[in-house]
């Protein structure tokens, strides 16, 4: 091989990269289609937003993987690049800490961060808390699970349909259409929960982990968590002693687990107080089949049933 022939090898050889890099780019990043708007949700709630609300106008790609807890998500280099190049990023900031960083590196003013919209909780309130009790080693932090209030979550959906009608003004009426449509399928099912949990025989809830403070909140229920805000945290012996005193002391016949964190804990305060086990999904991952509005609808279900409401 000549050095000239070589050199135009490698500069073929340099070019094919440049393009195998680019079409990898464009591909892996679920549309370059420029009828649609390119947005990246950071998780389901996040996603179903996204979609109800952009209906055909929008390609959504979550972050969050199918069946994954996305409270400690991980980005691969790939999903690093869909966030660089997405026309609109829809996340939690606090919620996800290696979202917050691509976001910060990269989203630059594509962010739209949720938690902006409303206040956020303090991490202890619509929780259950006695005078003297350490209380959540997160204390002082912010609650991030607000989707699991309908009213919250439709705000955000206002807000979001805002922000797609400035990235795609000729849609934005249709984006506010489908937002006041969610809307009221939101305002429809917070009347059931506030019809449903009106009248029970208890109101406290033992939850695997703190996330359903806003729902406790809003329907004046009183949340137990075993581990705290983070489903990842290990409980120590003394805190599920704790746990199941207070489980004891309101008489609760119910310990609620998760779908996508091992029961294990909840079925350990449960055999210690003698209690049943059921599923109370925070919806922080798709649901088996369903989607969000029926996943809440089950919610209220197993709530009724456990806390014996007329
Ligand atoms: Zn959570």
């Amino acid at each position: 091989m000549t050095v000239r022939s070589a050199r135009a090898l490698a500069a073929a050889t340099a070019a094919l990269l440049t393009l195998g890099g680019l079409a990898a780019c464009s591909g892996d990043g679920g549309g370059s289609d420029p009828d649609r708007v390119d947005v990246v949700a950071a998780f389901y709630p996040l996603q179903f937003l996204a979609e109800k609300i952009g209906g055909d106008a929008v390609a959504v790609t979550s972050l969050a993987k199918p069946g994954a807890e996305p409270h400690d998500l991980e980005l691969n280099p790939r999903q690093v690049g869909q966030v660089a190049d997405a026309e609109l990023i829809v996340y939690l900031a606090g919620f996800q800490p290696a979202v917050d960083e691509a976001v910060e590196q990269n989203g630059g003013k594509r962010a739209f961060d949720v938690a902006g919209v409303q206040p956020l909780l303090d991490a202890a309130a619509g929780g259950h808390q006695h005078d003297g009790e350490a209380g959540h080693e997160e204390s002082g932090g912010k609650d991030p699970h607000l989707w699991l209030d309908p009213t919250r979550l439709a705000t955000v959906g206002d807000r979001l349909a805002e922000r797609l009608g400035r990235v795609d003004p000729d849609r934005a009426a249709d984006f506010t259409a489908r937002a006041t449509a969610l809307r009221a399928e939101l305002t429809g099912l917070d009347a059931d929960y506030a019809r449903g949990l009106a009248t029970c025989q208890r109101r406290e809830i033992v939850t695997s982990h703190t996330a359903f403070g806003y729902l406790a909140e809003h329907y004046r229920l009183d949340q137990v968590g075993i581990t705290g805000l983070s489903p990842d945290a290990e409980p120590s012996p003394q805190r599920l002693a704790e746990v199941a005193e207070e489980a004891r002391e309101h008489g609760a016949t119910t310990i609620f687990f998760e779908t996508l964190v091992s029961p294990k804990v909840a079925e350990t305060v449960a055999r210690e107080v003698g209690a049943r086990t059921a599923v109370l999904d925070p919806i922080e991952g798709r649901p088996a089949d369903g989607d969000y509005l029926s996943a809440m609808r089950a919610n209220l279900q197993t709530l009724r049933t456990a806390l014996d409401c007329s």
